[in-house]
């Protein structure tokens, strides 16, 4: 069984921000991504349509 990592940079949402994560699942990568628009982009809100640009925006590495 192989298990493709998940890989998403802030920069593809629009940011100008050089953070990016990798996760196993799309879940734990939201939960990540979630954590840092929290504590990095103060006033940040993860809209569905944030959710959704995310979402399109994830690398399989
Ligand atoms: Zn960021």
């Amino acid at each position: 069984m192989s298990i493709m990592t998940k890989s998403l940079s802030c920069a593809d949402v629009g940011t100008d921000c050089s953070w990016s994560t990798t996760a196993e699942t799309e879940e734990e990568l939201m939960k990540k991504v979630a954590q840092h628009a929290k504590e990095e982009h103060e006033g940040m809100e993860v809209t569905p349509e944030l959710v959704e640009k995310i979402k399109s925006n994830i690398k399989e590495i």
